[in-house]
């Protein structure tokens, strides 16, 4: 599998060329800003992209930088991030974040640990904000980069931490900043965590499918891939 890791990322970079972009990956192509992107990241936790998105509009609008975000109050904010997922704790963590940055300046800091110190920052959000903000080498193991490692074998893990430490290992440098984009991308599109869409995935016939419980196909005609491929273990010229 070592030796197959960029084969997979290379056939699904071409991929998800086609798919919704992350939400956060948007903002960071329309600005480099970390206070922008640490914001957005915060705002994302488990909320639909599009929730994020309206969030993050509004909330520029009033707030485009730390100093008019430090002008808000907790309600102010709470108001314009509603409806992200646990938006009052989020209204609370950006309330806070210009005193928590107090002792770095009133910079955002490039540093997982450093970044880890400030408001609602976990080692996730750390990592993509370091990686996106800083274009410093990071990897940033959310649910679907660990639960798609898992299923390809690359990795054998019970926890994102786990996979981070074993992708800094033996992910070569060249994929950490990419492995997010990409798995985030195609998680939502086409390795979904239930019943994902093997039928018309592009490394079907490569992915060991480890735990998977592929989609049923209704017509059977469509079920290609799964007739059509070789059986896993059998090579082509058994
Ligand atoms: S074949 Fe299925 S389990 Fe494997 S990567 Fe594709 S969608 Fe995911």
């Amino acid at each position: 599998m070592t030796m197959e890791i960029s084969l997979f990322l290379e056939k699904l970079r071409q991929e998800v060329r086609h798919y919704k972009v992350p939400v956060v990956d948007l903002i960071s192509v329309q600005t480099k800003d970390p206070f922008k992107i640490l914001v957005a990241t915060i705002l994302s936790s488990r909320t639909k992209d599009e929730t994020t998105a309206g969030a993050c509009s509004r909330l520029f609008k009033v707030a485009p930088d730390m100093e008019s975000l430090a002008g808000l109050t907790r309600e102010d904010i709470q108001e314009l991030i509603y409806p992200v997922g646990f938006y009052k704790s989020k209204a609370g963590y950006l309330f806070m974040l210009y005193q928590a940055l107090e002792k770095f300046g009133y910079q955002i800091p490039g540093e997982i640990d450093d970044l880890m110190k400030l408001p609602g920052v976990g080692r996730k959000t750390a990592n993509l904000v370091r990686s996106i903000a800083f274009d410093k080498d990071a990897i940033c193991v959310d649910t679907h980069v660990h639960r798609i490692m898992n299923i390809w074998g690359y990795v054998n893990t019970k926890t994102p931490l786990e996979t981070e430490m074993e992708l800094r290992k033996k992910l070569p440098l060249h994929h950490w900043r990419e492995v997010n984009t990409i798995l985030v991308a195609f998680g939502q599109g086409t390795c979904r965590p239930i019943s994902p869409h093997c039928d018309r995935c592009v490394i079907a016939s490569m992915c060991p499918q480890k735990g998977v419980k592929p989609r049923k196909i209704k017509n059977k005609m469509l079920n290609c891939p799964p007739i059509c491929s070789p059986k896993r273990g059998e090579t082509k010229e058994n």
